[in-house]
């Protein structure tokens, strides 16, 4: 176990927690990137103390948020760590609702907030003292066999929680472990539960999917499992022209590269190829109608979102973006005059100016927009200007 990843805060609260008589422990998603050599995002802490104990230890440093299972927040440095406190399973006070989960929030042994987890391999937990891994689940032997398994049965944990067919996917791309055969007809036989998630938290979920870094696989078991059609129903049929799944192809290899290096993401820059087209397939058809080419994007935009909606709850940022990273492909199209300089300055322009390279791999009548906009960028005021308003 690679301890020296562990961050200082992460061990400072651990042992806070210890020495004023609690157990407490790394837990979770931390635990098992550790385990497989990768750098964990965030550092979560599970422990016996009640929020409101741990409140007691951290006074000011700590915040109590959630309703439906209370939290404990620590402030340390600049950042917010997550304290649970072990969550029991089958007590009374847990509510099915045509067996989902709808409350829960009641404590418990460190055994029970195992097996409430969803797969074995998030549910590792992490002395820092004795530097033990407690696996109640058999956990770390489905990390060392490379296997992805539930938690109990099947069918039970995914009708319980239907995005953790979701999170299935994302772990078996997100980790390189095998999702089983046997899971994978679970899912289909599920995957309509996932009409009945709130959408906002179906979009989170498409989202950390889109950032998984390898969603290049997880795009192909998304399409293979019939789960994408329920994230994008506007957008499946399009993907199966070999133009768009090769547009997406290069969107998604993308993104995955870009992770790898460490550069920023967005979610408005897939939500946004996703979407594209279907969208530019009504522009195109609003156009042949007559429609002038604004009208017709803002029309064609406005349509293929709000139809999107339905399935996916994009927050009105994030919409906004995608409509800004569009409204800039047609905006490309104008090499000349004072509005050059208004889409060199967009705001979106870098996301916009990417999009244009991902298009043109495709389509080659794109040549030269993407060396008009990628020469620009580069050029001293001097030259675009004789660029743009023609030789002196
Ligand atoms: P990531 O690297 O994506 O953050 P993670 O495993 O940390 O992966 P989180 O969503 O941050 O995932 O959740 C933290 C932990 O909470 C998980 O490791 C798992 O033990 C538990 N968990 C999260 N979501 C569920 C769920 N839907 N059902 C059961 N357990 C869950
Ligand atoms: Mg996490």
């Amino acid at each position: 176990m690679p301890h020296g990843e562990i961050n200082k805060a992460t061990k400072k609260i651990i042992r806070k927690l210890t020495e004023a008589g609690y157990e407490a422990y790394l837990v979770g998603g931390a635990v098992r990137d550790l385990l497989l050599g990768l750098h964990p995002k965030d550092f979560d802490i599970a422990t016996d103390a009640t929020p409101e104990d741990v409140k007691k230890v951290f006074k000011g440093q700590c915040r109590l948020i959630g309703r439906r299972f209370r939290l404990a927040h620590i402030y340390m440095g600049n950042q917010v760590y997550e304290i649970a406190t072990f969550r029991g399973d089958d007590s009374g006070d847990r509510v099915l609702k045509k067996g989902r989960i709808i409350r829960d929030n009641v404590y418990g042994s460190i055994e029970q907030d195992a097996i409430r987890r969803d797969f074995s391999c998030n549910a590792l937990y992490y002395n820092i003292d004795s530097r033990e891994v407690l696996d109640f689940v058999g956990g770390v032997e489905d990390l060392e066999r490379g296997v992805l398994k539930l938690i109990g049965q099947a069918d039970q944990r995914f009708i319980e929680d239907p995005v953790r067919m979701l999170r299935a996917v994302r772990f078996e791309a997100k980790l390189g472990l095998t999702l089983p055969t046997e899971m994978a007809h679970q899912i289909t036989a599920h995957r309509h539960l996932l009409h009945q998630v709130p959408i906002a938290r179906l979009f989170d979920e498409t989202v950390k999917m889109f950032h998984c870094g390898n969603m290049m696989e997880a795009y192909q078991k998304l399409m293979d499992l019939d789960l994408f059609k329920i994230l994008f129903p506007t957008a499946v049929d399009y993907l199966q022209d070999p133009n768009w799944h090769n547009l997406m192809m290069h969107a998604f290899s993308n993104t995955d590269q870009r992770l790898k290096q460490g550069l920023s993401v967005t979610p408005v820059f897939l939500t946004a190829c996703v979407l594209w087209p279907p969208c530019i397939e009504l522009y195109e058809k609003l156009r042949s109608q007559g429609k002038p080419p604004h009208d017709a994007l803002h029309l064609a935009a406005g349509q293929v979102l709000s139809q999107q909606q339905k399935s996916l709850m994009i927050p009105r940022a994030i919409q906004n973006g995608i409509r800004q990273m569009w409204i800039l492909q047609l905006r490309f199209k104008k090499m000349f005059g004072k509005g050059v300089y208004s889409t060199l300055h967009h705001p979106r322009f870098r996301a916009g100016y990417d999009f244009l390279l991902l298009r043109n791999e495709i389509d080659a009548q794109l040549n030269k927009q993407a060396d008009f906009w990628t020469n620009i960028q580069n050029m001293p005021p001097e030259n675009v200007k004789s660029l743009i308003f023609g030789k002196r």
